[in-house]
């Protein structure tokens, strides 16, 4: 069993697909094992996307994450790490296959819906930042 960390981002809440985007993870035989809706600051989306910081786009990016509410949600399944990204399509939603949910719903690669680690060292920095031990069920 693998586990990654997916965020429903502000655009994606902002338009009321979150209960599109969760009925998609359980329809793949992907399990929620915790979740939680919160609103980052400037600084906390800086850290959590700290490895971009020397990227041209960090700042409108980090902008973005803290622009509104987000959905933070751990996930759980084999391979699930390949299996999410694969439900959510490629980073530039232009490039995204069809039937995934940056495919159907992303406007722009900064406004992209969704969130997903790209590896385990990733998923395990990414799911500390937000959940403790005792919100993981
Ligand atoms: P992800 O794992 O597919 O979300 O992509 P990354 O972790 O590489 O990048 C984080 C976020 O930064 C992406 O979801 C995009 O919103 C944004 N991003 C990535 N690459 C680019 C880029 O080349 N240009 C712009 N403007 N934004 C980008």
């Amino acid at each position: 069993m693998e586990r990654t960390l997916s965020i429903i981002k502000p655009d994606g809440v902002g338009r009321g697909i979150i209960g599109e985007i969760i009925k998609r993870l359980e329809s793949s035989n992907i399990k929620i094992i915790a979740i939680k809706m919160l609103k980052m600051t400037k600084k906390q989306a800086q850290g959590f996307y700290a490895v971009h910081k020397e990227r041209p786009f960090f700042d409108n990016v980090t902008d973005f994450m803290a622009s509104g509410p987000v959905v933070v949600i751990v996930l759980e399944a084999e391979n699930v790490i390949t299996k999410y990204r694969k439900l959510m399509g490629a980073t530039n939603y232009k490039e995204a296959e069809e039937g995934t949910i940056r495919k159907d719903f992303a406007t722009d690669i900064e406004k992209n819906i969704v969130h997903g680690s790209d590896s385990q060292e990733s998923a395990s920095f990414e799911i500390s930042y937000f959940f403790n031990s005792f919100e993981i069920v």
